[in-house]
């Protein structure tokens, strides 16, 4: 604590602690957004109404009170009636309408890098997807989707690309963020079930934070910690030394993804301590006695020696958590999500919920922290790997309730779920998929090893681009670019971390020629000749509708939902909301109060592996492993919005900084300030160093921000997920 915050020195505010900070970002920016240039409103322009939307950037799900002059958005401030983020927003979400003005936006269709008109456009994208499937079969051509659209959409394109056009792939960006938990949760639970609600922050004695930065990430989720009056223990695992871990009161810096065998270690002293929740895990799990049996294995001795913590910290750690503590949540995201052994970790972070009977009680759980605005959403409606709705391909009966829901005929539904991302990249690097059309995602410069990517990228028969932004990486190199309207400029849906169903208006027209995705795809829909497919899906609310019917019977039912107009008046409603359930609807719900879970006999699941080590590990030639995150919460992912913004750009570094331990430095006769090179055995870039002890001796860090970082990123995959491993690439250093 009381360390200055790296972002305080970009605000070139005074120097102040870390917590007051942190209040900062969410008081004082409501109290005098002007004074960092946000929330500003010309003073010929008063708005004469209000109306209200949810968050477009990430997964928390702010709402917005969006003000308007003559029906167009002019300004907007965070709702202070909002469940979520209770009148707070980060600077992300008070930029989000500017970055809608940057004179990149994609207005017209680009047919090989030439304005045509939508006619052009889409006889082009029918004839030559047509061309490929009909040549090659249903498996040449793939759809790779996002969790930035609303899930309305995200339906109406995994349905049109699989039932309408035939296509069997199509996966999404999530998999890059939340494959992991998503795999975790169904095996564990028998649903992808995020159990908490953002209570939950509040109502904790110990939160536990593993591979996650929320002061950064999630600021407005850290905004609900810092509300907690109960005097939290805040317990952070991470390489790191994080802006969260400044502000926790206990830090564990492992060796990079030991993570494993650390909850696996903590799990052995609560064994062998007696802080397992014995009556919990009788009446409600299974498993448990051959999980105690495996982690005998993880002494104290063997966990600090490969995490490189001491047995003093380990103790401190197991009975801060221990069973006696009233209530323990452990909350996750990328540092696990993206490992090599990632749905492991995850499920030993259950392990540890489950054991220690830290569920379905306030200020318990263990908690996947989602990252884009509508990840929840992909999860549930894209149609990728999953039926709508949760359901399975493969399984005859989900696939005739489908075709009920949807009206679409059960014939067309395919019988198999799609290959996963990188399957189906590697598919396009053998020839077999020959076409693929990317909506609103940037894997350019997202996907792991980058170079290799664009490599596969560029053999491709015919690559489609759909997104708001004509100058992505992505986008320079499709031969065909479909202008989409962005968040504000179209209605619909997102769901947020805590499985929250937010509306989001429309309250601007979107630049020249661009339609909402919601548009183009039933525009796609008549240009095939399969717009009878979809004649109940005139709307997004009527797609909502369709969506409410697939749900009916799932972990996940919304079938009591009314419609967008509740939404709007409750503030969000959060799955589940059966039909028998609608009167009795709280504000903030959590999952398995009853101790049931969703497997078919009601009873968690203990899962777990030996662990292995990550496959990139640091050797001779190349000694430091690079870890990557987010940089600041002024930045969002490939920055395709963010970097349009004045008052975002003020918020981060100029140049690219490589996080470099003194010891290192020293070693490597580095300064601070000095140019490095940084060559990893796939590519090498020029950073500055910045001298710093947040990251530890044989570790270096960059943020995933930069166009150039994922080209050093070495691409392994979790087996159970096929989630990236972002966190562990053998990198060396030099002095430019
Ligand atoms: Fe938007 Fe996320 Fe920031 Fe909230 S925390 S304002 S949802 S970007």
């Amino acid at each position: 604590m009381g360390q200055k915050c790296r972002e305080t020195e970009m605000l070139t505010a005074p120097a102040m602690t870390f917590r007051e900070w942190t209040g900062l970002l969410t008081a004082d920016l409501v109290r005098e957004p002007a004074k960092f240039g946000l929330g500003q409103v010309p003073s010929r322009l008063l708005p004469d109404a209000t109306t209200k939307a949810v968050c477009g950037f990430c997964s928390t799900g702010c709402g917005l009170n969006i003000h308007l002059k003559d029906g167009a958005a002019i300004n907007l401030t965070p709702d202070p009636d909002y469940p979520v983020n209770l009148g707070t927003a980060c600077p992300k979400g008070w930029e989000a309408l500017s970055v809608l003005d940057a004179p990149d936006r994609a207005r017209m269709p680009l047919l090989h890098g030439k304005e045509v008109d939508w006619d052009t456009a889409l006889r082009y994208f029918c004839d030559q997807m047509k061309r490929i499937l009909d040549q090659h079969g249903p498996e040449a051509a793939a759809f790779l989707s996002t969790g930035q659209i609303m899930f309305e959409e995200m339906a109406f394109l995994g349905v049109l690309a699989k039932f309408g056009m035939g296509m069997i792939h199509g996966d999404g960006n999530t998999r890059q963020c939340m494959a992991t938990a998503v795999t975790a949760y169904k095996e564990s639970f028998g649903f992808d079930a995020p159990p908490f609600t953002y209570a939950d922050f509040e109502e904790s004695d110990v939160l536990v934070f593993i591979g996650a930065n929320p002061c950064i990430a999630h600021p407005i989720m850290w905004q609900r910690v810092l509300k907690n009056k109960r005097q939290p223990e805040i317990i952070v695992v991470d390489p790191r030394t994080t802006e969260t871990a400044m502000a926790a009161t206990q830090h564990y810096a492992i060796k990079p993804k030991s993570d494993l065998t650390l909850l696996y270690g903590l799990a052995h002293l609560l064994v062998r301590e007696g802080g397992v929740d014995q009556s919990f895990v009788v009446a409600h799990t299974n498993g448990f006695d051959a999980f105690a049996a495996f982690v005998a294995a993880f002494t104290p001795e063997r966990v600090c020696a490969e995490t490189g913590l001491s047995i003093e910290q380990l103790l401190r750690f197991v009975q801060t958590i221990q069973n006696g503590t009233p209530r323990v949540s452990f909350w996750w995201t990328m540092g696990v999500n993206q490992g090599n052994q990632a749905t492991r970790t995850a499920q030993a972070i259950i392990n540890l919920a489950l054991m220690t009977g830290n569920i379905g009680k306030p200020g318990t759980g263990a908690n996947s922290i989602t990252g884009q605005c509508n990840a929840m959403g992909s999860r549930l409606f894209s149609n990728t790997t999953n039926l709508l709705g949760g359901h399975d391909f493969r399984n005859a009966a989900h696939r005739e309730k489908i075709a009920k829901a949807t009206g679409i005929p059960v014939e067309r539904i395919p019988e198999r779920p799609s290959l996963a991302y990188d399957q189906i990249i590697a598919a396009a690097d053998a020839g077999t998929v020959k076409a693929i059309w990317f909506v609103a995602t940037n894997p350019s410069h997202s996907w792991i090893d980058q170079n290799e990517m664009n490599r596969i990228l560029d053999k491709l028969d015919f690559l489609v681009v759909q997104d708001m932004y004509c100058t992505t990486e992505t986008a320079k190199r499709a031969h065909l670019v479909l202008p989409a309207a962005g968040w504000g400029e179209k209605e619909g849906c997102f769901i947020n971390s805590e499985r929250r169903i937010g509306y989001s208006p429309k309250v601007r027209r979107a630049p020249g020629q661009a339609l909402a995705d919601f548009h183009i795809f039933r525009l796609i829909a008549h240009y095939w000749g399969c717009e009878e497919l979809f004649r109940d899906w005139q709307t997004p609310e009527a797609v909502f509708r369709v969506l409410q019917r697939c749900t009916e019977n799932q972990p996940c039912d919304i079938t009591g939902i009314d419609g967008y107009a509740q939404v709007r008046k409750l503030g969000g409603i959060q799955w589940p909301l059966r039909k028998d359930e609608r009167l009795k609807i709280k504000t903030e719900r959590r999952l398995f109060e009853d101790g049931k879970f969703y497997t078919p006999d009601k009873r968690a699941k203990f899962v777990f592996d030996a662990p292995c080590e990550a496959p990139d590990q640091a050797r001779d030639e190349f000694p430091l492993i690079l870890i990557t995150g987010r940089g600041t919460s002024a930045q969002w992912h490939t920055e395709t919005r963010t970097a349009k913004s004045d008052v975002l750009a003020k918020m981060i570094p100029e140049k690219l900084m490589l996080d470099l331990n003194a010891e290192d430095a020293q070693r490597l006769k580095v300064r601070d300030g000095m140019s490095v090179r940084v060559i990893s055995p796939r590519a090498e870039l020029t950073a500055k160093a910045r001298l710093t002890a947040c990251v530890k001796p044989g570790e270096v860090y960059l943020p995933m921000h930069d166009h150039r970082v994922n080209q050093l990123t070495h691409a392994s995959f979790d087996p159970h997920s096929r989630q990236p491993s972002y966190k562990h690439s053998a990198v060396r250093v030099e002095a430019v």
